[in-house]
């Protein structure tokens, strides 16, 4: 009845509400905890110490750019984030629940920090729409024309819909990789986390990916995004953490890190990569 008061407009929509709460809090500091701590992680394959006292704080909104040599640590990170990997010791809350938590399920955990990989791994046998359909029936508990719906409004998000009934060998690696960003966006995650998503793709195809992923930065989705493209790095994050050796080097926002490092270490890494 009182559509006058605007303060109901964006009590709606949390995402809506995160939007201009993202666009208001650019470069300021927030009281606020952090969405996603993360506290003294370490991790050990046999002999090898690859995460070596990783920690990292995340706010609601923030788009953190992780970067490093290869071999760093920087997917062992990601995948200890959701579980994927289970830590030797340290800890990892997302908002008041940790997700390394002896009592938290894995799954509860996945859904709400989904995951995009730089190997696209869709159901061969099943559609774009019923890949996203899959995971909204079985753990969600949706009926089918729910799920039907979600998926096609998440497809129509990443530009796909018209191919909702097309199977994965029948697109192309980046329309691939957005149905594999619609899935994760189906589950409502709290953060994204995106392990080398373009670096398997043509400059165009990755191109393409990494509009979807601005589009999510605008929205004011929470991202953690491991990447070599600067570009995106520059334009999009509100942080970057340079990675080496399992340990953070240097964390700062993407001007500084980038034009102005403190390290040797970082410096040496970026020359590198800008001359490859
Ligand atoms: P990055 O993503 O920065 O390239 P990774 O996290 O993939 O680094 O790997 C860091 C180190 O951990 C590498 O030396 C890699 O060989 C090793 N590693 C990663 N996953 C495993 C695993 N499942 N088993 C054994 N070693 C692993
Ligand atoms: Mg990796």
């Amino acid at each position: 009845m009182s559509e006058r008061n605007p303060a109901d407009d964006t009590a709606t929509g949390g995402r809506i509400e995160r939007e201009r709460t993202t666009g208001d809090a650019v470069g300021t500091t927030d009281a606020e905890t952090p969405l996603l701590r993360v506290e003294d992680l370490w991790k050990s394959y046999g002999d090898e110490e690859v995460l070596r006292g990783v920690s990292l704080e995340v706010d609601r909104g923030d788009v953190e750019v992780l970067v490093g040599p290869s071999g760093s640590g920087k997917s062992t990170l990601l995948r200890c984030l959701n579980r994927l990997t289970e830590v030797d010791s340290g800890h990892i809350y997302l908002g008041e629940t940790e997700v390394t938590g002896p009592d938290t399920d894995p799954n509860a955990v996945r859904q709400q920090i989904g995951m995009v990989f730089q190997d696209i791994n869709l159901f061969a046998h099943l559609t774009a729409r019923q890949n996203i359909t899959l995971g909204l029936r079985k753990v969600r508990g949706q009926s089918k024309t729910e799920a039907r719906r979600r998926a096609d409004s998440e497809l129509d998000r990443v530009g796909l819909l018209e191919q909702a009934d097309s199977y994965p060998a029948q697109l192309s690696g980046g329309q691939k990789q957005r149905v594999g960003i619609a899935r994760a966006l189906a589950m409502d995650p709290e953060v994204m986390l995106f392990d080398e998503p373009t670096s398997a793709l043509d400059p165009e195809l990755s191109n393409e990916v990494l509009e979807v992923m601005g589009q999510l930065v605008a929205e004011g989705m929470t991202m953690v995004v491991v990447t070599h493209e600067m570009r995106f790095a520059r334009g999009g994050a509100t942080g970057i953490t340079f990675l080496d050796e399992g340990k953070v080097i240097e964390r700062g926002p993407p001007d500084r890190i980038f034009d102005d490092p403190e390290r040797e270490r970082t410096a040496r890494f970026f020359q590198s990569i800008r001359h490859e």
